[in-house]
């Protein structure tokens, strides 16, 4: 991973990569979903319907045929469970309806359903861009995350979960997982239900040619995005231990690296700031958040070589 695809061609599609519709425990039919993203601009979207056997193991895909605008095939996948007797949530975008079943019949714990290492490795090959959901909601620990081994991010940010516990964050495992020594990218979801005021809140605006199912999935996977609540990142620089921020106008720019190191910049409406990376000493990996007046967040995904 790289900024360098800020200056790549192209422009940035805003998308919701986590909600669900009445094909599991959503609100909305699949189309009246897309309908409320579509009117608050966005670009495209997924509908990850619980993957469950009650549900008959959705893979939700509404035949819209809207110009401009893109349903990414998805899931949210379960199978039991994590080392705090939870079961597992995990998303996977990119999905066709061929995928074998982890034998999870509900939300209860199921001795007999596949294990995650396995789930999460047959997703990766099956082509699709896989995230780890809300870890703090579910309690998920670092050691819980090195048993999944390809994953593509991890939600540092979960909208619905943030409304209805205050436990919408994903920085605390995310930075220790980075510690550890492990790559991986970010998201900002909704994880949208519709029964209450649970949408527009987390989003990722993807750098991409096309708005398609193909390039919004490959430029996922590569990281060429940022994830928000808000603000933008116009353009981010790293040459010769400087890195250049330039963004929407906010209160407040961090980067962020290895253990406790960070440098920060503070000043009303400030459009962008240069930052010695010397100061950053333990040269792992580093990422940006940029804060507005209003308090939201916008997040780059973490790079290494710099
Ligand atoms: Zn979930
Ligand atoms: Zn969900």
């Amino acid at each position: 991973m790289s900024f360098e695809f800020f200056s790549n061609k192209g422009k940035f599609f805003k998308g919701n990569l986590h909600g669900h519709s009445n094909h599991s425990d959503g609100k909305l039919a699949p189309e009246e979903v897309c309908k409320a993203y579509i009117e608050k601009g966005y670009n495209f979207i997924s509908i990850t319907d619980h993957f469950l056997e009650m549900f008959n193991y959705p893979i939700t895909s509404p035949e819209l045929n809207i110009k401009n605008f893109t349903v990414i095939p998805g899931a949210e996948l379960h199978t039991s469970k994590m080392e705090n007797g939870e079961l597992w949530h995990v998303l996977a975008l990119g999905l066709n309806d061929k995928f074998a079943p982890p034998n999870q019949p509900n939300f209860l714990i199921n001795k007999k359903s596949e294990n995650i290492a396995n789930l999460s490795l047959r997703l990766y090959e099956a082509g699709a861009f896989v995230s780890l959901t809300h870890p703090e909601w579910n309690g998920m620990t670092l050691h819980d995350t090195l048993k999944i081994k390809k994953a593509h991010a991890i939600e540092i940010y979960n909208h619905s979960c943030a409304i209805e516990c205050d436990r919408g964050s994903g920085v605390a495992v995310l930075d220790q997982i980075l510690n550890h020594g492990k790559e991986l990218n970010i998201i900002a979801t909704d994880d949208s239900h519709f029964h209450i005021e649970d949408a527009f809140g987390g989003w990722v605006m993807v750098k991409s040619e096309i708005n398609s199912e193909e390039a919004l999935l490959e430029a996922l996977k590569n990281g060429h995005y940022y994830s928000s609540q808000g603000p933008d990142f116009k353009n981010i620089k790293v040459q010769n231990g400087r890195l250049e921020v330039l963004c929407s106008p906010v209160e407040k720019i961090i980067v962020s690296g290895y253990g406790s190191a960070s440098i920060y910049r503070e000043k009303s409406a400030m459009e962008s700031a240069v930052f010695n990376l010397g100061l950053l000493p333990q040269k792992k990996w580093l990422r940006v958040t940029i804060i507005d007046e209003e308090g939201n967040r916008a997040w780059t995904n973490p790079i290494y070589d710099y």
